[in-house]
Parts: structure tokens; C-alpha cells; sequence
């Protein structure tokens, strides 16, 4: 994502010194969860959970009315033009006091003019960043006007109720209505549906599809030896008894109504035997990336406790991204790394010291957003 512009009409400036990164925090998490949506509309129907099928078709036609292969693609078609504006053009914000003072409006944009501009107005200032009519999801309403799709407001269709009505009797203009974009994400956000999209390469046993991951191809130090997925324990402290694979079903201990942080079909936990682990995922950083403005995002759980690390393989040097205390099995811990945890291109490594305490079942589990190259096809 390219930083975001403010083009000022006055010289109010000043008076909102947090405008600038405020709207960047908002701007990236729309295309996060955008992102999300996409993931959930390609792999919805096709994953064999059926509970997954269920509550993404069910989810699909809660916005855009009785699901049809034609409505599907102009929605995908939509979402991924939304998806390239938000990460390939510089967003700009006209701002000025007169419309920030403004209570009447959110935003508004040229429909149709892929020009990457929107004008924020006062109600936007008081929304929350998440949520139902979040700041997030108004950068997703202006935005799904700005493209190329013929997205208007269809007679106003604003509040939620209007929105769900729209669906069910002209599902067609719902698939033209900006709001439905909006609260497609937003509820779906809300709901556990759509998340940002896990990296398969740096996220813990990914099962996308049922089907096995490539073996590691990165070579590791000495003393690793091969665990799971591309994640490796440190030879010598044991290596646990490792998710199978092919059995498909979660530790029992981890099972649907467990207070572990539950398995879904994007990331699953890796066993860890008694007292203290060492996991360890290496992963590429592509030159082409900007990594001052590209931050690697993502969440993890451990039983019991732990420290991550970001290791620079040459010179070995180790900066904490962030620290679990006990017990940090059933709920997740989001974490930020950047260029000030030692972040580079080339090589780099993530390293998760890790306590099991009292001998039970142990486990990590990570997921790592993709923050680049995101094909959307
Ligand atoms: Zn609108």
C-alpha cells in the first residue's frame, strides 16, 4: 500500500494533527479485510467444510440477494477492483473544516473514476475504526464507488435494514449498491468469517483445501531439525507429537468446545511437548518490497507462555516482536513487525521460545498475514 495523501482545501491542517495516520490505519485495514472478503468469496463454496459453505453462501446472500453465478462475479469483480485501488494507487483525502464540521456525511467519491479520491466529512471523524459504520468500511464504501463497477447508493440505501431489504427484493442492484460492499466486510468482520489472509508459508499448519503444503525449501542452520509445515523445533528439546496430518482432526484437547483459541480452516496448532520449545519459520522478503511502509501483521496463541523473536540470520541478532504470559492458549495475541525489530530483505526468521508448564499438551499457533504479492486471480 502506497502512504496515503490529504489534500487540504484551508489552512486547517493543525487543527487535526492525527488526520494523516488515522486515515492510514483506516485505509489498511480496508484493504486487510477486503483482502479477507476475497479469500472467503473464492474458497467459500469450494472448501469442503460444509460449515463453511453454509455460513459463507448464507453470508453472501444476507448483502447480495439469492446467490447466482453471474451476481457472484460482478461481486468478486467489484471486490478485487477495490482490492488493486486500495493497494496499488495512492489514496488521496480532500479534507477542509467546512466539511469536517459537517455532520451530514461520512464521504463521498466520483463513481466511476478509479482516480483513487475521496472526500472525508465530519461523521467520519466520530466513527469507530471497527465495527458496523467504522472508519474502515467507509474507505470501503467510497472506494467500491470510485471503481469502474457502477456502484451508487441506489436511492440511498444506507442503514442496515435498507441494505438487507435491497437483497431480498433487487438483488441485482444490490450487487450495485455501495452499502452492501460496506456491511458485507463489516458483519462479516464481525462474525469471525472474514479475517485478514493468513501466509501459508508463515503461518502454522495450513490445511487449505485438505491438501499437503510443499516441503521447506529454505535451508535452515545446523541444529534445526524438521517439524511441522514449514516451521522447524530446534533439534535436541524433543520434537512433541506433531499434528497428523491426514487424520484431519484436532487434538482432542483443542476440540470445538476446548478454551483453546479454536482450529479453522486457516491455521491449526502445533503440538509441543512438556517444559520449553524452540519453533522457528524462516521466510523470504522480496527486494521489491517497501518496508517502510510495509509492516508484517499477524496474531498468535501459545500454551503456556512464550517469546517471539525476529532473528537476523547472519548475525544472529535477536529482537522480541512480542511476549505471551501465562496462559495464552485461548485467546490471540496480535503482533507488528517492522524494520525497528530488524525486518530486512532477504532471509528472516521468526523464532517462538515457548513454556509448556505442568506437562500437559503444549502448542503454538501463528498466523502471518500476506502483506504482498496477493493475487487476486
Ligand atoms: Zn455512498
Amino acid at each position: 500500500m502506497k502512504p496515503v495523501k490529504l489534500v487540504w482545501a484551508d489552512n486547517s491542517a493543525n487543527d487535526y494533527p492525527n488526520l494523516q495516520k488515522d486515515l492510514e490505519l483506516a485505509t489498511e485495514t480496508a484493504l486487510r479485510y477486503v483482502r479477507g472478503a476475497l479469500y472467503v468469496l473464492y474458497n467459500g463454496y469450494e472448501l469442503k467444510s460444509s460449515y463453511r459453505i453454509d455460513k459463507g453462501k448464507k453470508h453472501f446472500e444476507r448483502f447480495f440477494g439469492a446467490f447466482d453465478d453471474g451476481r457472484y462475479t460482478t461481486v468478486i469483480k467489484a471486490f478485487k477492483d477495490i482490492h488493486n485501488e486500495l493497494s496499488t494507487r495512492q489514496m488521496t483525502y480532500y479534507v477542509s473544516k467546512e466539511n469536517l464540521d459537517s455532520k451530514k456525511l461520512y464521504g463521498s467519491s466520483q463513481e466511476n473514476q478509479a482516480d483513487g479520491n475521496i472526500n472525508i466529512f465530519g461523521l467520519y471523524l466520530k466513527a469507530p475504526l471497527l465495527g458496523q459504520d467504522s472508519k474502515y468500511g467507509v474507505i470501503i464504501h467510497e472506494t467500491s464507488h470510485n471503481v469502474i463497477d457502477h456502484i451508487s447508493d441506489q436511492n440511498a440505501t444506507y442503514s442496515l435494514a435498507e441494505t438487507e431489504a435491497l437483497a431480498r427484493k433487487d438483488p441485482e442492484r444490490a450487487t450495485h449498491c455501495a452499502e452492501s460492499y460496506e456491511y458485507y466486510v463489516e458483519f462479516g468482520v464481525a462474525s469471525g468469517l472474514i479475517t485478514p489472509v493468513p501466509d501459508p508459508n508463515t503461518s502454522t499448519g495450513w490445511v487449505d483445501r485438505g491438501g499437503d503444503i510443499a516441503p521447506p525449501s529454505l535451508s535452515f542452520p545446523d541444529n534445526y531439525s524438521v517439524g511441522d509445515g514449514k516451521f522447524r523445533a530446534w533439534a535436541g528439546t524433543g520434537k512433541g507429537s506433531y499434528l497428523d496430518r491426514s487424520s484431519g482432526s484436532p487434538h482432542p484437547v483443542r476440540d470445538a468446545d476446548s478454551n483453546w483459541v479454536g482450529e479453522n480452516m486457516r491455521s491449526r496448532w502445533l503440538d509441543a511437548p512438556a517444559d520449553k520449545t524452540t519453533f522457528s519459520v524462516m521466510f523470504n522478503i522480496n527486494n521489491s518490497v517497501d518496508l517502510d511502509t510495509n509492516m508484517i501483521r499477524g496474531r498468535w496463541a501459545v500454551d503456556d507462555e512464550g517469546e517471539m523473536y525476529h532473528v537476523d540470520p547472519q548475525t544472529r541478532a535477536e529482537t522480541l516482536v512480542s511476549k505471551i504470559g501465562a496462559p495464552g492458549y485461548g485467546h490471540w495475541t496480535e503482533f507488528v513487525a517492522g524494520t525497528q525489530h530488524g525486518l530486512k530483505h532477504g532471509t528472516n526468521e521468526f523464532r517462538f521460545y515457548i513454556r509448556n508448564a505442568g506437562g500437559g499438551p503444549g502448542g503454538l499457533r501463528v498466523e502471518t498475514e500476506k502483506f504482498q504479492d496477493w493475487s487476486t486471480t
